[in-house]
């Protein structure tokens, strides 16, 4: 009997999880695990890759085990992943040689001082500006950091990627042959690729003093002969064909079916991403948006795109959770949030990795501003899930200024949009209507839709187009004057965040 349905892996930032998807775009099962987010000194963030490897052994087994399944019922996975974080490991041993610096991470602000003078053709070549976010400084400063790793590297004893090369490399064998490679969405964020070639560029190697040989292969996002087989002794139990892999916010740009330019999706997560297709075009930003590959799927010219990255969103109700301790969990904040009727006047801007997009600065610090002794946690919730929507609001019009378009309405996925009044908010705070899908899980989907697509179990992105429905559509209700009186107040709270003189905490 043919193989039934489709898996994907969504490596994200704070979770792990395995879904299994029908030939209708369907959700069938799901497994999700958290992993330890590992904070060693202020603006530091790593991850275990050993234990990325086992949460995914965790979620695969179980979200199969859940629906009766077997690696053997399917027709192909695919693969998804947080961007820009980076491991490098050992080739014979499979040992990473230290921790993953996560895309979050800001230990390389200094280095970035070296990088102004080169920012015009950095920005040229790989469509990113100098900041801490993406893989460069991360691999230069372990490079520079970790005793023997240099050496190593130039000896073969050191292997480098994003978090899709390390689970490709470890799925398909590791030691014992596993492949090296990674798809251009997840090159096209390390700074060292060549958006027009697609390839490593030598000067940015040089650059960051990189050793190529380190690097992995860049394939295009899926194939069936691109990222090989599973290993039948891995977690799936079967040889089963990883037909894609791409970054998150590229997966979910095809999970919401944006496959034509002009169409764009909001992804809310521990950071939010809006993302604009802008087809064979090259868009060079002049409001502060990123420029990179949406997909490449088989043997197709590359998507490009234009992408509004925001570093912390769902990260800052986390860190309500874990930091402040004032929630259990993530969802309890819609509660919290829901039992004052607005703010109250605070303003939280949660610049815990600096400001992204549209702002790039490393140097901007989280502020909570406006408080009185009246204020409560409550207020502070509210201000957090207002923050999530101004930052998405700063980003959706600069996008407009930079691509001369007008988004009518807001495509939203991602773990967040779980949250009804943060959705509200969000079409108040924007003036337009936001729409969330019913598969909110679009990371997963797109990754599943890309595998399938290669392995012709969908016929081709029509097909795939006519599966996206719509789940729920919320429309802006605060008037013109309560909408531009909140976003002066953010504006104001956001030049605090900027203002080096009162908000300089240097890091280590
Ligand atoms: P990622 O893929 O980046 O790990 P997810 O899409 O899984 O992110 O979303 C998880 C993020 O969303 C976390 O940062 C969490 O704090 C936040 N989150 C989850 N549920 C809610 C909710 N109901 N309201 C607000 N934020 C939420």
């Amino acid at each position: 009997m043919p193989a039934r349905y489709i898996g994907a892996l969504d490596q994200g930032t704070t979770s792990t999880r395995f879904l299994v998807f029908d030939p209708e775009g369907r959700e069938v099962s799901r497994r999700q695990l958290e992993h330890r987010q590992i904070l060693p000194a202020p603006g530091f963030v790593e991850h275990d890759p050993v234990e990325i490897l086992t949460r995914t052994r965790e979620v695969i087994g179980g979200a199969l085990a859940a629906a009766d399944l077997t690696g053997g019922d399917l027709a192909a996975v695919g693969l998804t992943n947080q961007r820009e974080t980076v491991v490098v490991w050992d080739p014979s041993t499979g040992r990473p040689w230290c921790n993953a610096i996560v895309w979050q991470d800001m230990r390389t602000e200094r280095m970035l001082g070296a990088l102004a003078p080169h920012r015009a053709r950095l920005v040229e070549r790989t469509g990113l500006p100098p900041s801490t976010y993406f893989s460069a400084t991360k691999l230069q400063w372990m490079l520079e950091h970790v005793d023997g790793l240099r050496a190593a590297a130039h000896r073969g004893r050191a292997l480098a990627g994003t978090i899709d090369t390390w689970l490709i490399w470890n799925l398909t064998g590791g030691p014992d042959g596993g492949l090296h490679v990674t798809d251009v969405t997840n090159a096209s964020r390390t700074q060292l690729m060549d958006l027009r070639a697609l390839d490593w560029d030598p000067d940015l190697l040089d650059l960051f003093d990189v050793p190529r040989a380190m690097l992995p292969v860049i394939v295009p996002s899926s194939g069936p002969g691109r990222f090989g087989l599973t290993r039948s002794r891995g977690p799936l139990g079967a040889e089963v064909v990883i037909g894609a892999s791409l970054g998150d916010q590229h997966a979910a740009t095809i999970g919401q079916v944006c496959f034509e330019a002009g169409e764009a999706k909001n992804t809310y997560g521990t950071g939010n991403f809006l993302v604009l297709n802008t087809a064979s075009r090259l868009v060079a930003s002049s409001s502060g948006m990123l420029t990179t590959v949406a997909y490449q799927l088989g043997g197709a010219a590359p998507v490009y795109a234009l992408e509004g990255a925001i570093a912390v969103t769902g990260a800052a109700v986390q860190w309500l959770r874990d930091q402040l301790g004032i929630i259990q969990s993530a969802p309890d904040v819609e509660l919290l949030a829901a039992s004052v009727p607005d703010s109250g006047g605070v303003y939280f801007v949660p610049a815990f990795s600096g400001l992204f997009a549209p702002y790039w600065r490393s140097d901007a610090r989280g502020v909570i501003a406006g408080l009185s002794r009246f204020h409560t946690r409550a207020h502070l919730a509210r201000a957090t899930l207002e923050a999530i929507c101004f930052q998405t609001r700063d980003v959706v019009d600069a996008m407009e200024r930079d691509a001369g378009i007008h988004l009518s309405v807001l495509k939203a996925d991602g773990g967040a949009t779980a949250n009804d009044l943060l959705m509200q908010t969000q079409a108040d705070i924007l003036g337009r209507p936001v729409v969330r899908p019913v598969v909110a899980e679009t990371t997963a989907l797109g990754a599943a839709y890309a595998a399938g697509l290669a392995v012709g179990f969908w016929r081709d992105l029509g097909e795939v187009r006519r599966y996206w429905r719509p789940d729920c559509r919320w429309e802006p209700v605060w008037n013109e004057a309560r909408r531009h009186e909140a976003y002066e107040g953010w504006q104001r709270a956001v030049a605090r965040s900027l203002d080096r003189k009162t908000n300089r905490v240097d890091l280590l």
